[in-house]
């Protein structure tokens, strides 16, 4: 039975649904999150959703990239682990799962054959583990339907609207888009996190959340990356899948806002909004 229940994300749900730290906390147990992302020529999306990952609180954060793309990662963010991909170019292989507490795929990626043999078997083998799909990922099993069988339960999508067109076909108003997206995450069994102004978080029940935070600023290339990583550092913490993308899209949107009252709409980029996350956050 489809829930048609609706709510709007405001600061008190957030509040609600963010976990809190205890003095005796440790990295071990503020998640290992695993980020598939990159790949030659697009490692900028890779380093953005790494970046915000470990601004968003993870323990620990591993990033799978392709061989010749390691250093730019090191580099870049040195926080995180890198675990490297034998292939030169892009992404054809998943590492060992069973260490992580979530995994986060698809910004850069690419959609190469490749990408699709390793993205198929890494749904074969996530099993329970907590996923965000985004990007190229999302492209990816648009491009392949058979895959959305394979989507574990709970999984996260996070597309923009080519993304979400891909997935669903054309829309002829927002009523359409949004009747699209109930019947896409109900069949599924998943949480589709449609980006945009008032970005839109639908569970699988039908129940949709409205997003309150966020402004045109962030109309600009990698900000949605800069969220793939929050919502996998939420995922981590082993909150649950809904609540880590409820509270992913207000924390994103309200450190954009932040950064917007320094910045300005047209200067904002991503790197603005996860310098941002730490207001944010409190
Ligand atoms: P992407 O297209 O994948 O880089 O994602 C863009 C991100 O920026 C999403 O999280 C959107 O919700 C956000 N965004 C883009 N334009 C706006 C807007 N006009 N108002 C609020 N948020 C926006
Ligand atoms: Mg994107």
């Amino acid at each position: 039975e489809l829930n048609n229940s609706w709510y709007f994300i405001d600061r008190d749900i957030c509040r609600e649904l963010l976990p809190q730290r205890s003095c005796f906390d440790h990295k071990g147990i503020m998640g290992h999150t695993l980020l598939i992302a990159g790949s030659y020529g697009k490692m900028g999306a890779a380093v953005l959703s790494a970046r915000a990952c470990l601004k968003s609180g993870t323990g620990l954060l591993t990033v799978q990239v392709p061989h010749d793309t390691c250093q730019v990662m090191h580099a870049a963010v040195p926080e995180a682990m890198v675990n490297i991909d034998r292939s030169d170019l892009m992404f054809t292989e998943f590492p060992e799962l069973s260490t992580f507490s979530a995994v986060g795929v698809g910004p850069g990626i690419g959609v190469r054959s490749n990408a699709v043999k390793a993205l198929d078997a890494l749904l074969e083998s996530i099993g329970d583990i907590p996923l965000v799909l985004d990007a190229d990922a999302i492209n990816i099993i648009a491009q392949n339907p058979y895959m959305k069988e394979k989507l574990p339960p709970d999984a996260i999508l996070t597309p923009h609207p080519g993304e979400f067109k891909r997935l669903v076909g054309e829309w002829n108003n927002e009523f359409e888009r949004l009747e699209k997206a109930k019947d896409f995450a109900t069949q599924n069994k998943i949480i589709l996190v449609l980006k945009g102004a008032y970005t839109t978080v639908v569970l699988p029940s039908g129940v949709c959340y409205f997003n309150s935070t966020g402004n045109a600023g962030m109309a600009t290339a990698g900000s949605g990356d800069v969220l793939t990583g929050i919502i996998l550092a939420m995922l981590g913490r082993k909150m649950d899948a809904w609540k880590a993308a409820v509270a992913g899209v207000y924390i994103h949107g309200l450190a954009g806002d932040i950064a917007c009252s320094t910045e300005g709409e047209e200067a904002l980029i991503a790197s603005d909004i996860i310098n941002s996350l730490g207001k944010a956050f409190i």
